[in-house]
């Protein structure tokens, strides 16, 4: 198998220059494991500021883009605009973006497609609500969020999947280990049987809803989390311990 563990930071809509800089000081400081692949999702406006304090080895998501090159789309970016200012990774998808401002499946898969086609690596994130998972609609959701991705991706290289439980988000209540590991062996089987072999074997999946330094090492040594998507504790310098969380 040997899937590289990567885990993402999601700043969602927080910082400024001077809280960046000194979060750019503790990443920088590490040390952190050369063996992860780490991402961080900045606020469109500070990414090429972020960039700039960051080591090369820490890459730089946008949190959003939008499915043209350009044109009368107010207030939206375009994949060329994030890689123009050193961002080479977008997450795409976020459950605040299906929730709060209302993406649908279709569209969100069409962004995915897209920022591939102009050649930026993607998170997706799918998961179910508290609702959904109460009815027993887990598997359900998550495979449907999936469907809509598949149906627009061809090559998976580039695409790392963000399973994140809407009801662990921001909540401080994780999935058990348990809980994670039987969704994203789930999701695998799902990428067996309708995408190939291949791709289930080769594509992370990573866990996000309430990663912590405590809860990250017991989640990290499920054989089929690849590494985490970390909202809150990717603000605070714990986000290097659940960067080291597999040594
Ligand atoms: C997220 O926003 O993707 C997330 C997982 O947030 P938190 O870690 O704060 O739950």
């Amino acid at each position: 198998m040997g899937r590289k563990f990567c885990v993402g930071g999601n700043w969602k809509m927080n910082g400024s220059k001077a809280s960046i800089t000194d979060l750019c000081k503790v990443l920088t400081a590490g040390p952190l494991d050369p063996n992860v692949e780490i991402v961080v999702g900045c606020p469109a406006v500070y990414i090429s500021f972020a960039r700039s304090l960051l080591p090369e080895s820490i890459r730089v998501a946008g949190q959003n883009a939008y499915k043209a090159k350009s044109g009368a789309f107010t207030g939206e970016m375009a994949p060329s605009m994030l890689l123009d200012v050193g961002a080479d990774w977008v997450i795409i998808g976020h459950s605040e973006r299906r929730q709060i401002f209302g993406e649908s499946d279709e569209l969100i898969a069409e962004k995915v497609a897209f920022a591939l086609a102009e050649g930026m690596k993607v998170i997706a994130c799918i998961g179910e609500t508290l609702q959904e998972r109460e009815a027993g609609q887990t598997e359900a959701v998550c495979f449907r969020q999936t469907k809509a991705i598949a149906a627009t991706v061809k090559d998976w290289t580039n695409v790392v999947i963000a399973y994140e439980p809407v009801w662990a988000i921001g909540t401080g209540k994780t999935a058990t280990p348990a809980q994670a590991q039987e969704v994203h062996a789930a999701l695998r089987k799902w990428f067996t049987e309708n995408v190939s072999p291949e791709v289930s074997d080769a594509i992370r999946i990573q866990y996000g809803g309430s990663v912590t330094a405590a809860n990250c090492r017991e989640l990290g040594s499920q054989p089929d989390i690849d590494g985490f998507l970390v909202g809150g504790a990717s603000l605070k310098p714990e986000f290097v311990q659940i960067v080291n969380a597999k040594q």
